[in-house]
């Protein structure tokens, strides 16, 4: 996915049953961290890994972290275990809709696959314009609609 990570985490978070005023930011934040690894993608790996392959991108880090994180919430925090729990929903958001076109690990630790659900043919002579005129493309632009659409609709969170 190129460009429909943060609509989807304000999608989420406006959908969300409960209101704080951490959802927004938790939701945002959750919806595009693991794409920060393409700066260490950039400028460190040179593009030689696939950056689906870092653990940001891998479905049992954030599983992990989250079994370890959510139960303190609820014991110490319990105000911010909404947030918490919106945080992590985001993270997946972003792996599932990864998932897509891009491929996810989804089987690690026990498998190096990734799991996509289509594959987008590097058709154009960038990669990027391969995505952008793939059909998958339409999804992006749906999420951006509906975003659009929630956020003109005005419901305050
Ligand atoms: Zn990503």
């Amino acid at each position: 996915m190129l460009t429909a990570h943060l609509p989807s985490g304000y999608v989420l978070a406006r959908l969300a049953p409960e209101g704080h005023r951490f959802l927004l930011p938790a939701a945002l934040i959750g919806a595009v961290l693991p794409d920060f690894d393409m700066l260490w993608f950039y400028l460190i790996d040179q593009g030689s890994i696939h950056h689906h392959r870092y653990w940001v991108h891998v479905p049992v880090f954030w599983a992990a972290v989250a079994a370890l994180l959510l139960p303190v919430l609820a014991l110490w925090s319990r105000a911010l275990l909404a947030p918490g729990l919106v945080f992590f929903a985001a993270l997946f958001l972003h792996m599932v809709l990864d998932s897509v076109g891009g491929g996810i690990l989804w089987g690690a630790p026990f498998s190096g696959h990734l799991f996509a659900l289509v594959e987008v043919p590097a058709s154009q002579p960038h990669w990027v314009l391969s995505f952008l005129l793939h059909w998958t493309f339409l999804l992006e632009l749906g999420i951006w609609g509906w975003a659009l659409y929630l956020w003109r609709k005005g419901r305050c969170i």
